[in-house]
């Protein structure tokens, strides 16, 4: 069944405008190196002094690439220098053991997370060795949601023997597009029977829960060419799939300045491949379950989305909302409570940090109680495309409409287009308004008129 009636690409285009993505809020831009180690430090002892404090999940940040695709938004950096690898599986398992005794005993960990850059650049060894490492020092809940990124490219039957070893249970691959000429002007070669053949060595093993993602907005696509790799997409058949806009800043990331600009789909092929993209993918049952985001009906995302129970951090939709998340490695993020902390960005000053057996932070955070409250309206309003404003007058004793006031002339426009629709109780975002629910959250971001000077976010269609 389709999610969305009719689809004005028109009205998408207008709303085609930078903005963050709120993974977090407030957004990575306001993060201040004047938080730093010591105030980890202290937030985790205190975090940890709490009786009832949540779940741990556990994210470690492997940045090493084998070859650079030129479309990569991610921290990485492409290597073929084992030796550095090597060493950096050592710095993480030294970070480990330098921050557990602050974690109190008995928290268990209910998700691990491994992204990148490669994880599977690893070898099959240093995969259980970092596995191992982490099962030794912490307690894993038995049920726990364990996920790994992973690239075909790189990969043996070693390696997905080692990921199973190694407790994970859901794997994440990038496809992006099986177009070869897609493939060349990014850089990214990886045939449909290399990615076939991966996936059929997981599903052999048990790995079953598997993510696949997709970009458009690439050099050389059409509705046409897309269309054939959704067609792919579809027969192999995955539990969840990720469709992200392809951003072009070669400003903040160098490399992109490779992808030729009048290689790139206009915006309104962009718009008639997410709207076939969307139409496509419904037909073949999967739901639209947020940004970017599609799942069987059955899967855990769908499942939390219609429970109100979808949550959103770093990692994008997640159902584990109350654990506090612990980042491993450079550039990782720890977010928990009222902080939020990123790691250094050279795995040089990590190594001097930890050497001096200090906390790698490098930027971050306290949330304010404003920050708090407008942290949960976004939130809310990015997994439920719907915000009930009582619960959040119960929750923070504030008058919605006198707290919010200025937000609601930003919410006009959407008001008018019918993308927005506003009650005395509620905020609802039906239809097509949840194609553009970033522009919907923006209007309560109190950071964004000063950020928005700057051409620090990608543009949110
Ligand atoms: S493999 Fe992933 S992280 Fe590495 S360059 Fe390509 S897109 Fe970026």
């Amino acid at each position: 069944m389709r999610q969305f009636d009719a689809i004005d690409t028109e009205l998408l285009k207008k709303y085609s405008r930078p903005g963050p993505r709120y993974t977090s809020y407030p957004t990575a831009p306001v993060f201040s190196p004047s938080f730093g180690s010591g105030d980890f430090l202290r937030e985790v002892q205190r975090t940890n002094a709490n009786p009832d404090a949540p779940p741990l999940s556990l994210y470690f940040h492997i940045p090493f690439c084998d070859t650079l695709c030129y479309f990569c938004g991610c921290n990485m950096m492409v290597t073929r220098d084992r030796a550095k690898i090597r060493d950096y599986v050592g710095l993480l398992r030294r970070e480990l053991a330098m921050l557990r005794p602050h974690i109190a005993e008995g928290r268990q960990v209910a998700q691990i997370a491994w992204g990148g850059g490669t994880p599977t650049y690893l070898t099959p060894d240093e995969i259980r060795e970092l596995a191992g490492a982490t099962r030794e020092l912490f307690d894993i809940d038995p049920g726990v949601e364990a996920g790994v990124e992973i690239d075909p490219r790189d990969m043996t039957r070693d390696h997905v023997a080692a990921l199973k070893d190694a407790g994970f249970n859901r794997i994440s691959m990038g496809v992006q597009d099986f177009n070869p000429a897609v493939q060349e002007a990014v850089n990214r070669i990886q045939p449909e029977d290399m990615t076939r053949r991966v996936l059929d060595w997981a599903r052999d093993a048990g790995l079953t829960s598997i993510n696949l993602d997709l970009i458009y907005g690439l050099p050389h696509q059409t509705l046409a060419t897309f269309e054939q790799t959704l067609d792919t997409v579809i027969d192999i058949d995955p539990d969840r799939i990720a469709v992200f806009n392809y951003a072009h800043v070669p400003w903040m990331k160098k490399h992109m300045s490779l992808i030729h600009p009048e290689d790139l789909p206009s915006t309104e092929e962009k718009l008639r491949i997410l709207v076939r993209t969307i139409e496509k993918l419904n037909d073949a049952g999967y739901v639209y379950v947020g940004m970017d985001h599609f799942a069987k009906p059955g899967n855990e995302l769908a499942v939390a989305q219609r429970n109100g129970t979808l949550y959103r951090n770093f990692q994008g939709y997640t159902t584990h909302a109350g654990a506090d998340l612990y980042g491993f490695g450079i550039t990782s993020i720890s977010q928990f409570d009222r902080m939020y902390a990123q790691s250094v960005k050279t795995i040089g000053e990590y190594a001097a940090r930890l050497d001096r057996g200090e906390a790698a932070t490098h930027v971050g955070t306290l949330l304010t109680d404003d920050d708090l409250l407008r942290r949960d309206v976004i939130m809310r309003l990015m997994c439920d495309f719907a915000l009930d404003k009582r619960a959040i007058e119960a929750r923070y004793g504030i008058d919605f409409d006198t707290y919010f006031a200025a937000a609601f002339p930003r919410l006009q426009e959407l008001v008018d287009d019918g993308l927005v629709r506003l009650s005395a109780d509620r905020i609802d975002v039906p239809g097509m308004g949840m194609l553009v629910i970033r522009n919907v959250a923006m209007a309560f971001d109190a950071y964004l008129p000063a950020q928005l000077e700057k051409p620090v976010f990608s543009k949110t269609i």
